[in-house]
């Protein structure tokens, strides 16, 4: 029996191996996983940092890295290094390992996973992402080796002051220039046409027809592509700039939305460009991909673009995992401006310092750096980064005018944008310096801000609303036939969600992780304590997500001889409540230890009781079922005999469950 399960993993039971994922957890530190998508700050033997699951706007997230476990105490997001990667690629485990061996260069057979086994959305993903990866490469030799790419493109390239080291970097290529180049290629290399429609590289010609070749063309032709990553650094999808002057095509072209890419939520650039904006503490937002390129190979490498015309509260927060100063550059004619002017709003809500620079007329950062070299964009750069308030000046008040319409309008625009400020004193301070910069009086100012957070709280509340009828609308329309209550780890810190049933279960697990291998007795410890009381009383737990977690464990135990906090933290279905637990224990700030002491210490001592108080719990839930089953049973009896043998049976399991409930001292509806 034993021998026969040493195959199968207990820690993600799918068919990769025990040692594969041990090796991935030896090697890959809990702080250098989360450390790659958020900035940590060492806080006493752990890390702290904004958790990007939630929009976090001071550090709730612990990392520890003796645990090997990340925890959000705002969201209760927490888990091992594979959870963090689920969470933040949406991957499924087995995927989430795989990104992990990849990226760890540790070998898993392929044919060690179970395909079947994966989700099938995850299944698909992998799919999209290993086109988008062909792809991608297919694209950058086609630039560096074809006729077309060496006669044509290159040299536009080179002529637009691009050298073969960035062309590489950024892994820009050439799309085909036959309607289904790409295609018959992907094809080729064995990928289904249906994939490579999810990946967005080939679309429907007609509409109302379905997903077959004939019905297939490149997304992409006759364009210059560059690969979206994501911060991770997958291939999500492509910007295509088309160079031909005799087209109607647009000149510009992005991916569709697909199941990996979503616009909203990437930055052009941000995973070449993420250690360096660290290091800088500060990032340049650009508005075009040739803009990054550019900028990167003249050496300014913590720059970014959004792909798409608007800049959304998602970017916002992406960039400020890395950082909270973003300067943008942008062109300086209108279009420019009022783009800067949208996406102003948004980084400031985001609780962001803004700097702008506008670029001359005819020029942008491109052109500017190629033109005149890195030491004098820096200058320029210097010299003309602006605040909002001085932008707005700037650029709504013709110079010198003291037209009080116009003036009017810019102290609206500046009182709109400060509304927008989270923080109180910044307002504060952006209001006297708007006072004495238009000179109108502050309480003027003041009115005008306080108008406009009325108004976006009242927006807010509406949106809020909307969720909240969504959300209801979907409770009412009940659970999936078939569905069984879940324990959701996630609201496990709100009780009040939690059936009540469970738990006791979930309390259990929670003392068996933190004290699994401390004594008990003097010859058992308490995790042998609990699985002798399971065996011999019979009394498993009874819902079966917390059953299994106690099985797994339990098979763990009489195979290894060891539990101990260690295994829940590495075991998927336990690895999110371990971090609750464990990161509980650890986080204690100074003030609530002084004030709590005792609490704390009493619940170190008192796990023996603990253990005791919840087994009698679950001893009284399986009593509870007998006597239901019995009573069932006396509804039907048919003889005499019968109906006195089942009241027994009552009477005994009656006596047996005061006995528990005077010795729990508790009593139990
Ligand atoms: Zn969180």
């Amino acid at each position: 029996m034993l021998s026969s399960l040493k195959s199968i993993c207990f820690i993600c039971s799918n068919l990769i191996p025990p040692e594969v994922i041990n090796k991935i957890f030896d090697i890959a530190s809990i702080e250098e996983v989360v450390g790659e998508y958020v900035t940590l700050k060492r806080a006493g033997a752990n890390f702290k940092g904004l958790c990007p699951f939630h929009d976090d706007k001071s550090p709730s997230m612990s990392v520890s890295p003796s645990k090997g476990i990340f925890k959000c105490f705002s969201c209760g997001e927490g888990g091992n290094i594979f959870q963090f990667i689920m969470q933040h690629e949406g991957l499924s485990y087995p995927l989430a390992i795989k990104f992990l061996a990849n990226k760890y260069n540790i070998k898993i057979d392929e044919g060690q996973i179970d395909v079947d086994e994966l989700k099938e959305e995850a299944r698909i993903k992998d799919g999209v992402y290993a086109c988008l990866e062909f792809a991608k490469n297919h694209f950058h030799e086609r630039l560096n080796l074809s006729q077309d790419g060496k006669v044509i493109y290159k040299p536009y390239l080179t002529e637009r002051g691009i050298n073969q080291l960035t062309i590489d970097h950024f892994h820009i290529g050439l799309s085909g220039s036959q309607r289904d180049h790409l295609l018959q290629e992907g094809i080729k290399n064995g990928y289904t046409s249906q994939q490579l429609f999810d990946a967005g590289l080939v679309k429907k010609i007609n509409d109302d027809q379905g997903i077959i070749e004939s019905n297939l063309r490149d997304t992409f032709l006759d364009r210059i592509v560059f690969p979206i990553f994501s911060v991770s650094g997958k291939v999500l999808g492509f910007g295509g700039r088309i160079i031909k002057k005799d087209t109607k095509a647009p000149k510009y072209l992005n991916s569709p939305e697909t199941v990996v890419y979503e616009k909203r939520k990437e930055l052009y650039g941000l995973n070449l460009c993420k250690q360096s904006i660290r290091k800088n503490d500060a990032v340049f937002l650009v508005e075009g991909y040739m803009d990054v390129v550019s900028l990167h190979q003249n050496g300014v490498d913590n720059v970014v673009a959004a792909s798409g015309t608007a800049f959304t509260e998602e970017q916002a927060r992406l960039i400020k995992r890395f950082t909270h100063q973003v300067t943008m550059l942008f062109d300086g004619d209108t279009a420019g401006v009022n783009a800067s002017l949208k996406h102003i709003q948004t980084l400031l809500s985001a609780d962001i310092n803004v700097q702008v620079v506008l670029f001359p007329v005819d020029d942008d950062p491109d052109s500017f750096i190629q033109k005149r070299g890195s030491s004098v964009f820096h200058d320029y750069v210097k010299d003309s980064a602006k605040n909002f308030v001085d932008l707005i000046q700037e650029v709504k008040l013709a110079k010198g005018t003291s037209d009080p319409i116009q003036k009017a309008e810019a102290a609206r625009l500046v009182a709109e944008n400060i509304a927008a400020l989270p923080d109180p004193l910044k307002r504060a301070a952006f209001i006297s310096e708007t006072s004495s910069k238009l000179n109108i009086p502050e309480q003027i100012i003041i009115a005008e801000v306080n108008k406009f957070r009325v108004n976006n709280r009242k927006q807010k509340d509406r949106e809020g609303r909307r969720v909240q009828q969504e959300n209801k609308s979907v409770i009412s329309q009940g659970p999936p036939s078939g569905f069984e209550y879940q324990p959701d780890y996630k609201q496990s810190n709100t009780h009040e969600f939690i059936d009540s049933k469970n738990y006791q279960e979930e309390e259990l697990l929670k003392t068996l992780i933190l004290h699994a291998d401390k004594e008990f007795s003097e010859d058992l410890t308490v995790a042998e304590f609990i699985f002798n009381e399971f065996e011999e009383e019979q009394i498993w737990p009874i819902s079966e997500d917390f059953r299994q977690i106690f099985r797994d464990a339990h098979t763990h135990l009489k195979e290894h001889k060891v539990l101990n906090e260690l295994y829940f933290i590495r075991n998927a279905a336990s690895s999110k409540i371990a971090a609750e637990v464990l990161s509980v224990r650890h986080n204690l700030s100074k003030g609530w230890e002084d004030n709590y002491e005792k609490f704390v210490k009493s619940d170190q001592e008192n796990y023996k009781s603990q253990v005791i108080d919840n087994l009698n719990y679950l001893k009284l839930k399986h009593i509870d079922l007998l006597m239901k089953e019995n009573q069932e049973k006396l509804k039907i009896a048919e003889t005499e005999e019968d109906v006195t043998i089942l009241q027994q049976v009552h009477d005994n399991l009656l006596k047996i469950r005061q006995k528990i409930t005077d010795q729990s001292g508790t009593v139990i509806s």
